[in-house]
């Protein structure tokens, strides 16, 4: 029996902890509860808002939608060959669950992803990725529920459109679909990704040779938990903008003007700079204003102090993609969802 409430608090439902309330919210735990709510009138008259585990959103006023709490569990083994295992989870999953699950079984590919906070089904909104590895390379297929029509859609890798930090559902069928499932194409025979330097740093530091799936795991877990801020303790929606994007000629140039500006090739015509070292120079890292600030050990990561305001956070993102471009011409953007 689907439960909507009114005048919803949803600062239990957002890691940067912040309070604005929903019209209406919903926890949908199967298709068969979504297609019950489809027919709802409250469905049918509001606008809606897909919720997972609100790790990459920044709420900056009170949401005049209902809000579709995505709780589909499941994991499924679809069909296997000599090299790959095909596994269908519930968008309501855990990623972190989904990547022990899977890490577990010696199901390879993900494992340079554990702990990024959040479910499955968000997974692809924005190609997660981590330590040189994304989303897209395991991904197979996912199934949506439309929500204009309530027609099931399967989309594969190219439909997607996967990108760095972008997909289809970040542009033109943004708010569009309800995410049920995804399925991945894991690897039987693990082809390990240690190239960044911390991942190898921390196998020497455990004399490991020949690392298997769970050592690089339980490396990149070690790492993240020394580098990043737990949200549980201060709020916080992980890296806030994204690596700008630009030609290598303006790198080229940025880089003889500040020599020890991160450059790091990403196509033939353009270069990824870091966004934490642009935000750095700018004087921002570990800087406390009002309620926010950068966080003293990332300066690309935004946090509440304990009461602030999307909006508070919101103004301090502006200020800090104002200052960045005044510095180097460069314009950042942001990686989380701003409401
Ligand atoms: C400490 C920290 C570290 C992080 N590190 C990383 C990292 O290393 N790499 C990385 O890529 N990200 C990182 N993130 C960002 C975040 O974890 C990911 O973007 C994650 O995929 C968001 O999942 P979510 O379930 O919390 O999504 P939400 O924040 O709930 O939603 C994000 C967006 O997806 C939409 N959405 C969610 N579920 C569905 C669905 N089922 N169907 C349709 N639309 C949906 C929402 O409407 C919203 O627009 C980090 C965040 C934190 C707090």
């Amino acid at each position: 029996m689907l439960e909507i409430k009114k005048d919803f608090n949803l600062k239990n439902y957002n890691t940067f902890g912040i309070t604005v309330f929903a019209d209406f919210f919903v926890e949908i735990q199967s298709i068969s509860d979504f297609l019950a709510l489809f027919k709802n009138r409250i469905f049918q008259t509001k606008s809606h808002f897909i919720l997972g585990g609100g790790s990459n959103l920044l709420l900056t006023q009170n949401v005049n939608a209902l809000v579709i709490h995505n709780k589909i569990k499941g994991i499924n083994i679809e069909k296997e060959d000599d090299n790959h295992v095909y596994i269908k989870s519930g968008a309501g999953e855990i990623w972190h669950d989904f990547v022990l699950y899977c890490v577990e079984n010696q199901y390879a590919g993900i494992e340079n992803m554990s702990l990024i906070p959040g479910t499955v089904g968000a997974a692809p909104i924005q190609n997660i990725g981590a330590y040189g590895v994304e989303l897209k390379d395991t991904f197979w297929q996912l199934e949506a529920i439309s929500l204009k029509d309530g027609e099931i859609k399967i989309f594969n890798r190219d439909e997607c459109k996967f990108g760095y930090r972008e997909s289809v559902f970040k542009n033109e069928e943004k708010g569009k679909y309800f995410i049920t499932s995804v399925t991945f194409r894991m690897n039987k025979t693990p082809n390990l990704n240690i190239s960044y330097g911390a991942i190898s740093d921390t196998l020497k530091k455990y004399n490991i040779e020949k690392p298997s799936i769970k050592n690089i795991s339980d490396a990149v877990i070690e790492i993240r938990k020394s580098k990043l801020p737990d949200p549980a303790k201060l709020g916080n929606s992980g890296s806030f903008f994204k690596n700008p994007e630009v030609e290598n000629e303006i790198a080229t140039k940025l880089k003889a003007q500040f020599p020890t500006l991160p450059v790091y090739n990403f196509t033939e015509t353009t270069s990824k700079l870091a966004a934490g070292w642009l935000i750095e120079q700018c004087g921002w890292k570990g800087k406390i204003v009002g309620n926010t600030g950068s966080h003293k050990d990332q300066a690309l990561v935004l946090v509440n102090y304990g009461n602030a305001t999307g909006k508070e956070i919101w103004d301090l993102a502006i200020k800090i993609q104002k200052s960045v471009f005044e510095k180097f011409n460069v314009l950042i953007q942001p990686e989380v969802n701003v409401i």
